[in-house]
């Protein structure tokens, strides 16, 4: 981790939890696309926009997700609703 990395690279899941689902695409993959080399990288990390706005960024929501955030939140409530 560099001053230029993701300010949640050491809480963000997708990174810490061992086993974190990452779809087609492995954590090798997401790494170089958003997680270091500055804010205009990290910026467009849905996990990123959807922790500034929750507070928290829900498992299913990967780096290149294509729901906006409104849509995660709806998608977090559906599943919540059980
Ligand atoms: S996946 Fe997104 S939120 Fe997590 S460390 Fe990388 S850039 Fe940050």
């Amino acid at each position: 981790m560099t001053e230029s990395s993701c300010p949640n690279y050491q809480s963000c899941r997708l990174i810490n939890s061992p086993g974190f689902n990452t779809g087609k695409l492995s954590i090798e993959h997401y790494i170089p696309l958003y997680c270091i080399d500055g804010k205009q990288k990290w910026g467009n990390c849905k996990r990123f926009q959807t922790k500034e706005i929750l507070g928290f960024c829900p498992d299913f929501v990967l780096p290149d997700t294509s729901l906006t955030v409104d849509e995660i939140i709806d998608k977090f409530d559906e599943n919540s609703d059980v």
